[in-house]
């Protein structure tokens, strides 16, 4: 059982901001930035790096990540974020891009 793949099949609503044939980009329902949004291939893997199998998987989640951005009006700046494994707060086990911007980053993140 996987939370994002139950959204992609539409049990569960998502507030999709825009797709491709191979990613989805959605609302996170719990804001951290003024604009955040995941970035998530249909393909279910566990995290953005094990995407790697699959090269224009990934790319196609990062472009539209970036596209995402832009639309977004975040070219002053804007963070993309792929936590991995618990230590480091992955939550959700089906690989995902967090795209935050809106506000000014701090560095080193917590
Ligand atoms: P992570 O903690 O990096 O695994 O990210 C998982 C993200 O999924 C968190 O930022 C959550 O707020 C977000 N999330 C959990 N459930 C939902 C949902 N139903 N709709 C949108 N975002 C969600
Ligand atoms: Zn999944």
């Amino acid at each position: 059982m996987c939370l994002f793949c139950d959204m992609l099949e539409g049990k569960i609503p998502m507030d999709v901001v825009r797709e491709t044939g191979q990613s989805v980009a959605f609302r996170d329902i719990n804001p951290q930035a003024p604009t955040h949004v995941l970035v998530i291939p249909r393909r279910h893997v566990e995290n953005l790096g094990a995407l790697a199998e699959y090269p224009e998987e990934l790319a196609d989640v990062v472009a539209l990540g970036a596209s995402v951005a832009e639309e977004e009006g975040l070219e002053a700046g804007f963070r993309m974020v792929a936590n991995t494994g618990e230590l480091a707060g992955q939550t959700v086990f089906h690989a995902h891009l967090h795209v935050l911007g809106g506000r000014r980053m701090a560095w080193p993140p917590g």
